[in-house]
């Protein structure tokens, strides 16, 4: 099987990457840091937002050492709109990590670039072979359909066996002069011409070596298991004015979206309305009982697990002590000072809508 990954097969790829590889901001990068944050900004948000993110994420924190001195609510605000903030919180681990014991630097072995928080095998691979020129394959999803489908391969590709086989191959492909450059033009075929539903297999540079393309069913590779139905969630959220002062809570670092801020709220239960949920959510995360006033938007988000449909209120309080239960911190602030705190992109849409309207407006005094 090996033998179909001849000399020629690599030529054909990379030539094909010199003539055509996407023009991106972090392409001939070899800053093992900017290597680094532009692999973990990949891993799962979408090019066009990364690099409109990217330039602006390394002038805030141009070297290891910046990012290290950082505050975790700097680095998540710098992180805002890419999703999935682990990640960022990850990298400020990293950083603080690679300050601490390797001297601000970034090692050279994937071994032990794995072994740093937030990395795994593929940022690893990824930051080996693009920064040190270390021969050692990345997999992500791009590459693993092109080799599914190169190999022909028509098992579940959820499964250790096929997953192995499928590494295995990838690494013996691999380009040992150029191994940076060939992660790169895999990762690109993928993701331009061995694209999902329609591979453009007449443009592939490597269409003549394709098992899958021979068989008819390239199409339908990699054969994965069907997902469960995603679960959907309904939640309710006050924004609580006072004084011209807006309540947000930021959430715990750990777990999904930690140490964002957000508007209180949660769950809606089944015997409630989504007012009702309003102003019970409000009371158990911040003690204050409020007046619910107008629905000012609904906002549907989705997740990688779950979908979620917030309707958001305005508020007013009426009684009780501020007291934080659910999120770390609690603080009334002024509208023209949300901008300096990051939100999930569903709370962002929610300040959107507010901004268009002009503000905050008020809460009726009655319910
Ligand atoms: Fe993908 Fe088609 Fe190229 Fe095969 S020939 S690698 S299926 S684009």
């Amino acid at each position: 099987m090996t033998a179909r990954f001849t000399p020629a097969f690599r030529a054909a790829l990379l030539a094909h990457y010199d003539a055509e590889k996407r023009d991106l901001p972090w392409r001939g990068e070899t800053d093992p840091y900017r290597v680094w944050v532009s692999e973990v900004m990949l891993q799962q948000t979408r090019v066009e937002t990364v690099t409109a993110r990217y330039a602006a994420f390394l002038r805030e924190f141009p070297t290891i050492r910046a990012l290290a001195s950082a505050t975790e609510d700097r680095v998540l605000k710098a992180w805002e709109g890419l999703g999935y903030y682990a990640r960022a919180r990850n990298l400020l681990s990293a950083a603080r990590v690679l300050v601490a014991d390797h001297g601000g630097r970034l090692p050279r072995d994937p071994e032990a670039l794995a072994a740093l928080p937030g990395f795994g095998r593929y940022t690893a691979a990824a930051v080996a072979s693009i920064a040190f020129g270390r021969p050692v394959a990345v997999v992500d999803g791009n590459v693993l359909r092109v080799f599914a489908r190169l190999l022909d391969e028509a098992r579940d590709a959820g499964t250790a066996a096929v997953r192995a086989r499928i590494e295995g191959a990838a690494g013996s492909a691999l380009s040992r002069e150029r191994p940076g450059d060939w992660n790169q033009a895999t990762m690109d075929l993928g993701a331009t011409i061995c694209v999902p539903r329609k591979p453009r297999c007449p443009e592939c540079p490597v269409a003549r070596w394709c098992a899958g393309r021979r068989s008819g069913r390239a199409a339908s590779l990699p054969r994965k298991r069907r997902k469960a139905a995603v679960p959907h969630v309904e939640v309710a959220v006050g924004i609580v004015e006072k004084d011209g002062r807006v309540l947000i809570g930021r959430r715990p670092s750990k777990g999904l979206l930690g140490g964002l801020w957000e508007f209180p709220g949660g769950k809606r239960r089944a015997d409630e309305s989504f007012r009702e949920a309003c102003a019970r959510e409000v009371r158990e995360e911040t003690g204050l009982t409020v007046a619910v006033g107008e629905e000012v938007d609904v906002v549907r988000h989705a997740y990688s697990h779950f979908r979620v449909t917030i309707h958001a209120f305005l508020c007013r309080p009426l009684s009780g002590r501020l007291r934080a239960r659910g999120t770390t911190r609690l603080r009334f602030v002024r509208e023209s000072e949300l901008g300096r705190y990051a939100f999930p992109r569903a709370n962002g849409r929610i300040l959107e809508t507010l901004r268009a309207r002009g503000g905050m407006g008020r809460c009726p005094r009655r319910t």
